[in-house]
Parts: C-alpha cells; structure tokens; sequence
C-alpha cells in the first residue's frame, strides 16, 4: 500500500524542500518506488533534483487546473525508482484561478493522484511556505504530514497555527489525516541553543518526534545548485548520513 506524506510548515527556510528531495532519494536508494510532487511556486524541488524548469511542458499546475492526468505529468530522475511530478512559477497563480470555482478546488491533487498512488511505495509532497489552497490541497490528497522544526529560537512559534489547520482539513477534508512524525532540522551542535530548542520540541511532541536530528550540513545546502541529491553529491557527508536514518526511521513507522 502507498502512503502519501505531505511535508509541511508555512514557515519559509525550515527544510521542507531539503527534506523532501533527500527522503525521496534515499528511499528510492532503498528500493523502494517513489513520487516527489512540487507544489511549491517557488519549484526548489524540481529543480532540486534536477529538472529543468525552463523545459517543462507540463507541471503540477496543469493537474490542479486542467485536470491533466499526472501520467502526462509524471517524469523520471536519474535516480531508480524516483519519479517526480514538477512545478513551476505558474503554480503562483492557482489561487486566483480557482478562486470562481464553488466546490471541489481542495480536492484536485487528490483526485488527480488516485489512479497513481498505488504504483509506489511512497508520494512525498513538497509544500508551500504557505497555508493556502495549495497546502489544502496537499494536506488533502496526504495521509499523513511529516513537520520539520528548524532547531533555532521561535522554533515553536506558528506550529499552533499549522495545527490548526490539519485540525480544520481533518474536520473538513480528510478526516484520516494524521501526523507522521516532527523532524528536527539544521541542529548546530556548536551551540547550546539547538540542543535546548530540540527538548522543548520532543517535550512538545513526544514519541512523534524522529530520533535522527538533521545537523546543519554545508552540503546539503550546496547539493541543489548542481541538480543533485545529497547522496550523489556526498554520500559521505553527515547530512547524507542523517537522511539515511530518516528514511529508515519512515520506513519503520510504517512496517514495510
Ligand atoms: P524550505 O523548503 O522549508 O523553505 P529549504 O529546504 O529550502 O527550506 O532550506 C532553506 C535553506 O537552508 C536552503 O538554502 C537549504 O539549502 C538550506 N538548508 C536546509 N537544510 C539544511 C541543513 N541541514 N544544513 C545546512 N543548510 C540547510
Ligand atoms: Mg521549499
């Protein structure tokens, strides 16, 4: 059975897209079958891991406007096992697009993912900085949100409101939505602060926080600018090493 896995916070610079590509290339490296989405304007995913923007026939945007079957949409990467349904900056204006449309806007993701899903192991949905109709729509083709937390001050601060809003997609959407896990990101060992922010968050959180801490790790930071994924940039970095866990640790969660 396929899990969908939204990785969200409407907080900008926490490790959404980071995550998103490198979980993906790492379960994808553990054999299982993958599909990143893009729903993010902004498309650091997509280029990410590769994909050229510029290029692009056919995006995200097209599946949530034209109802474009994501067959058409889906492509491949140069990492078995991972395929990847792209976006672009056109996704910026959805919002206003549908605003006309009366019903069924926060369920075109959804919809669209259907006749997919089943063919992987894993859909791993890359959000928005954002809590509007793409979130939503993100939140409600998911089965599960998986929420990084930067370890830095005020790491807490908006969560409530993230909470919010999977209550409200729950009470209203997608009653089954639950959350996968709380993932700690860009720990500075040096510093104490990382270490006192990463308590609070498990004290929060508990036993839905993942063990693995992402360190704050220069190459995963410079992976991206050459379309390229942590573990074909530096397989021996200790951000590799920390996705690695991560990818375990889902894969364990979910008994398969
Ligand atoms: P988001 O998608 O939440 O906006 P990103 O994943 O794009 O966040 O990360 C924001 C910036 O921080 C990017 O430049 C990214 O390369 C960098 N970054 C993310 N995680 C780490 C990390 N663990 N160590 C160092 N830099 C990181
Ligand atoms: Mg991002």
């Amino acid at each position: 059975m396929s899990k969908v896995i939204a990785v969200t916070n409407q907080k900008g610079g926490v490790g959404k897209t980071t995550t998103s590509v490198n979980l993906s290339a790492a379960l994808a490296y553990m054999g299982k079958k993958v599909l990143l989405i893009d729903i993010d304007p902004q498309a650091n995913a997509t280029q990410g891991i590769g994909v050229d923007r510029s290029e692009l026939d056919l995006t995200v945007y097209d599946a949530i406007t034209q109802n474009t079957p994501l067959k058409d949409i889906i492509i491949s990467t140069d990492v078995e096992g991972l395929s990847i349904v792209p976006a672009n900056i056109d996704l910026a204006g959805v919002e206003i697009e549908l605003s006309q449309v009366k019903s069924g806007r926060e369920q075109r993701l959804k919809n669209a993912l259907i006749a997919e899903k089943d063919k992987y192991d894993f859909v791993i949905i890359d959000c928005p900085p954002a809590l509007g109709l793409l979130n939503t729509n993100a939140l409600t083709a998911s089965d599960a949100v998986l929420i990084p937390v930067q370890c830095e001050y005020y790491a807490l601060e908006g969560l409530t409101q993230l909470l919010n809003t999977i209550l409200l997609t729950q009470k209203v959407f997608n009653e089954d939505l639950t959350i996968e896990g709380v993932l700690l990101t860009m720990l500075d060992s040096r510093t104490n602060l990382g270490i006192e922010v990463s308590q609070e968050v498990r004290k929060y959180f508990r036993e839905k926080v993942y063990d693995v801490v992402i360190p704050r790790n220069i190459k995963l930071s410079e992976a991206p600018s050459e379309g390229l994924n942590i573990f074909d940039y530096d397989k021996t970095s200790e951000g590799a090493k920390a996705y690695a866990k991560l990818a375990k640790e889902v894969v364990r969660r979910n008994g398969n």
